[in-house]
């Protein structure tokens, strides 16, 4: 059964501006995302209306339960910035998130989370003492301790160097396989989406549709500089070049190419 059944007719802004058109697709509980997709496809429009941030829209997000998606399952954000209150400690950043009763309970387990990602001698510190690689860390373990059901990540390397944005990569797999929530991942980094993603779907030009639902076949956890990620980024490219531009050719869009799934 799937966690998060999407299908948006429209999504219009007041402006007459229309983000989302007929958009739809499924996740499985477990399942790792990525959408990719120009950029002003919609993407964070998308993101925004799943975490009920917007909730104009004609459409439905909803649990396979019925019930509307809001009223029930954890979701976490993760943005581009890392958002972290300056005026907190690191520690005091992560307690933040957690019920009040869990905050005392929970502050040797804390230590060792923040340990486990390199960052053991940090609790104590302000935002503002922490490079940008670090305030990425407790941002990303901040979205990991509420156990979320589902993690919404929005681009969130962005504007990082290629090595920080690695390291935070290899974090977000190894923390993913602890406990495994469902993530939806925006990006428009393609090596990145095949690095992490057992799925991807991508996204058209404004307004913003499904094009290509595309299943990432190779062993895992890989690494964005595998020779595997780049020989599959290639041939995608090659059999599709203007796929980043949110465009399929018109013979793909008929069907008849191996890589086009149904969505
Ligand atoms: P993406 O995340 O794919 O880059 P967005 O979801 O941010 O795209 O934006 C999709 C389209 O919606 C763009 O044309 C953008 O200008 C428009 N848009 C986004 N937010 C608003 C808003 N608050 N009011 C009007 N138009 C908006």
């Amino acid at each position: 059964m799937s966690l998060l059944n999407i299908d948006i007719r429209k999504k219009t802004y007041p402006n007459g501006c229309c983000a989302i058109e007929n958009l739809r697709f499924s996740v499985q509980p477990g399942e790792f995302v990525a959408i990719v997709g120009p950029s002003g496809a919609g993407k964070t429009t998308l993101l925004n209306l799943i975490a009920g941030l917007d909730r104009s829209m004609d459409g439905s997000i909803v649990f396979p339960t019925g019930k509307t998606w809001h009223a029930d399952p954890k979701v976490a954000v993760m943005f581009q910035e890392p958002r972290l209150m300056p005026w907190l400690s690191v520690q005091q950043n992560l307690e933040l998130v957690l019920p009040a009763p869990a905050r005392v309970q929970q502050r040797a387990a804390l230590q060792e989370l923040l340990a486990s990602v390199g960052l053991a001698d940090c609790g104590k510190l302000f935002p503002g003492q922490l490079s940008g690689g670090m305030q990425r860390r407790v941002a990303l373990l901040r979205a990991f301790i509420v156990e979320p059901d589902l993690l919404l990540m929005d681009e969130p390397f962005q504007s990082l160097d290629a090595p920080n944005a690695n390291q935070l990569r290899i974090l977000l797999q190894e923390l993913w396989q602890r406990t495994r929530p469902t993530v939806l991942l925006v990006t428009h980094n393609l090596r990145e989406a095949l690095c992490l993603a057992d799925r991807i779907l991508f996204f058209s030009d404004q307004p913003s549709t499904v094009i290509l639902n595309f299943s990432v076949d190779l062993p895992s956890p890989r690494g964005i500089d595998d020779a595997s990620v780049q020989k599959l980024h290639d041939s995608l490219l090659a059999e599709y070049p203007k796929l980043l531009e949110g465009k399929l050719d018109p013979l793909d869009r008929q069907g008849a190419v191996p890589f086009l799934q149904a969505v």
